[in-house]
């Protein structure tokens, strides 16, 4: 997701490899849930409509290499003004994002249920649960559809457990566009965009520049083959 407040357009191998029917490792139905070794030099933001963000992501394990790559998905987050990045936007099916939703004036790290953070924060095999408050509209960008936001209702306040790069399961409860970040990541996860979210006029308002991403992503595949 990006950052509100910034300029730019508005958003393993091993044991944690799903297990196919058979219980052998990698052979999952998810092509993109075991690759063979990652480097985390190379991830780049996906686009729209590259179909890994439209895969349902697979529950991993932490290990070095999952480290590695949250490491440099906040770095990537950083250089693109996102405020989170979710592991299927840098080609990987892992139900891992990474998110730094800084305080401001409207935003605070403290509370009950904060709206920030103080730091880059990671989050591995994420579950969303008890949505309260009113359902807010915002205008979302997405760093995978650059040119391209929209508004979507989401509920204010949410809890959030997951697993840290510590390996220590956590539980937050969040607000704001702190609470959003996070359900804007794991829809990430679960192959939903905000394409699907966005009310109608958006959709509509949109639809050139969906139909633009389209065309240069084939484009660019067809020059790859
Ligand atoms: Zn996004």
């Amino acid at each position: 997701m990006l950052d509100p407040d910034s300029t730019a357009a508005l958003s393993p191998m091993g044991e944690h490899c799903s297990k196919g029917p058979d219980g052998t490792p990698g052979r999952g139905t998810n092509p993109y849930a075991c690759p063979m070794t990652v480097d985390p030099a190379t991830l780049g933001v996906r686009l729209y409509p590259d179909p890994i963000l439209r895969r349902k992501a697979e529950t991993i394990t932490l290990t070095d290499e999952v480290r590695a790559v949250a490491r440099r998905m906040i770095e990537l987050m950083h250089e693109h003004d996102g405020i989170g990045l979710a592991a299927p936007q840098v080609g990987l099916s892992w139900r891992l994002f990474v998110s730094f939703v800084p305080e401001s004036d409207k935003r605070s790290a403290s509370g009950e249920a904060p709206s920030a953070e103080r730091t880059a924060s990671a989050y591995i095999n994420p579950v969303l649960s008890a949505p309260g408050g009113a359902l807010v509209k915002y205008e979302e960008g997405c760093l995978s559809l650059p040119e391209i936001s929209g508004v979507v209702h989401r509920p204010d306040s949410i809890t959030i457990t997951a697993t840290g790069l510590d390996g220590v399961v956590f539980s937050r409860r969040g607000s704001g566009l702190l609470a959003r970040c996070w359900q804007h990541e794991v829809d990430h996860l679960d192959g939903v965009l905000i394409l699907d979210r966005m009310t109608q006029i958006y959709r509509m308002k949109n639809r050139g520049a969906v139909r633009d991403l389209e065309t240069r992503w084939t484009a660019a595949n067809a020059r790859m083959t």
